[in-house]
């Protein structure tokens, strides 16, 4: 299921405490694909110490579902492009999810 998450830092920690295996697409706008990346939940750049009580600021869309959460990112960014999270997905991960998505990897 998707959930977002904008401006409303509560709803988003506790969507992360019922998901922490889930996925999060920060939605950053813009042309940039490389500034929209889909994470896992835990990743650690989704967690820095000096974006607390901001985390919400960038929008977060977020699924317990990578299959799902990347359609949805396909529709929203559509021919702008997005990218996957290096530090957080795994490589053989991101390979099999390229030949189903339309983002760009980075
Ligand atoms: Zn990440």
């Amino acid at each position: 299921m998707i959930s977002i998450f904008k401006g409303n830092e509560e709803r988003y920690l506790g969507w992360h405490q019922l998901n922490p295996e889930g996925y999060v697409f920060n939605h950053f706008k813009g042309s940039d694909p490389g500034y929209n990346k889909i994470h896992t939940a835990d990743c650690r750049t989704l967690w820095r110490e000096k974006d607390h009580g901001a985390r919400t600021k960038v929008e977060k869309i977020c699924s317990d579902n990578l299959e799902e959460l990347l359609n949805m990112s396909d529709v929203i960014r559509k021919n702008k492009g997005y990218s996957l999270c290096k530090i957080c997905m795994k490589e053989e991960q991101i390979k099999r999810l390229r030949s189903i998505a339309t983002f760009l990897y980075r």
